[in-house]
């Protein structure tokens, strides 16, 4: 089943994005999580892709075993970091090997993290927007991007940024997930931006459970995503009590959940971080609860 298939017809998507663990025991947890997911009957899951060669390799493993032993739909993720032409076409072709056909195409954090100047592989290429032709051009794939509610970390401009987006959605791209965001004001500054840029396909926004404080705020740091202080004040008081933080950050992300979409988002991606419980519980509190098309 293609993702382009599972969101035309109208219901909500649901869906849980993991990681390629560097350890068996990383991998055990991993695979608590997928089984544990598995009865939400997510409308996909996606696998992120590192930028070692090993934990690459490890992503085109869980991939296809999601594929071929378990019920999900699996996505997996690609990005053009150190990768010729030819490499980014055998990729996709294990990919299809593994009876995967849907993929998240993505350029990549520049090597050595965000905040270093991108340097494109010689033989590779400079944005995803190629990376989704490519995609595209290779077989009957359906493809997502990225998209950046706060705008991304290099964009000139947040206008620059969603012109450049439209322009994934031009070369092929069916769907977009954002990245993660706490105030729900960004990402519909962002559909609005998309929609001035004659962006028609969906954004489904991104959400981050809080589990652990110093975690969070270091990948937002990252990502550019900002914290918000009122919730790294409140999450500091309870710092040393892990349900207590845990509790906070289901209910923030609860909060999120439901202004999104009551504000017509066409579902929720969650960043699992490979822990299945906060998850459940921001779903369980959010599944099911009232939604009204078309307001932004
Ligand atoms: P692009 O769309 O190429 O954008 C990068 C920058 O260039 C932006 O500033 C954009 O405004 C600008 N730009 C875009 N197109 C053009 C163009 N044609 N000409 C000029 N400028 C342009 N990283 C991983 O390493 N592995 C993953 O699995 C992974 N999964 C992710 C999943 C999601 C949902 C998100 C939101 C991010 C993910 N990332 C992942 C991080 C992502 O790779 C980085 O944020 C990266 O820096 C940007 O990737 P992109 O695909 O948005 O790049």
């Amino acid at each position: 089943t293609t993702i382009r298939e599972l969101l035309s017809g109208g219901d909500l998507s649901y869906s849980f994005e993991f990681f390629p663990p560097k350890t068996d025991q990383g991998e055990v947890q991993l695979w608590r999580a997928i089984r544990e997911l598995e009865p939400l009957a997510p409308t996909f899951v996606s696998v992120t892709y590192g930028a070692g060669g090993s934990t690459r390799d490890r992503t085109v493993r869980i991939i296809g075993r999601i594929a071929a032993d378990t019920t999900l739909t699996p996505v997996a993720h690609l990005t053009c970091v150190g990768h010729s032409r030819a490499e980014l076409r055998s990729v996709i072709g294990a990919y299809a090997d593994a009876g995967v056909r849907n993929i998240l195409a993505l350029r990549g954090d520049p090597e050595g993290g965000p905040g270093m100047p991108w340097v494109r592989h010689p033989e590779g290429f400079d944005h995803a927007d190629e990376l989704v032709s490519l995609v595209r051009e290779l077989g009957d794939f359906c493809v997502g991007v990225a998209a950046f509610p706060e705008g991304h970390p290099e964009a000139v401009s947040l206008d620059a940024d969603a012109e450049f987006l439209a322009r994934k959605a031009t070369s092929g791209a069916d769907f977009a997930v954002t990245q993660f965001f706490f105030d729900a004001d960004d990402y519909f500054a962002l559909l609005e931006r998309a929609d001035r840029f004659a962006c028609e396909i969906p954004i489904i926004p991104g959400i981050m459970p809080v589990t652990n404080v110093k975690q969070i705020q270091r990948f937002a740091a990252l990502s550019g995503a900002a914290f918000p202080t009122d919730l790294a004040d409140r999450l500091m008081a309870v710092e040393d009590d892990p349900a207590a933080v845990r509790a906070i950050g289901v209910e923030v992300a609860t909060d999120l959940c439901l202004k999104l979409l009551a504000g017509g988002a066409p579902g929720l991606h969650f960043y699992t971080l490979n822990r299945s419980t906060a998850t459940r519980e921001i779903y369980a509190n959010v599944a099911g609860a009232p939604r009204s098309r078309g307001v932004s």
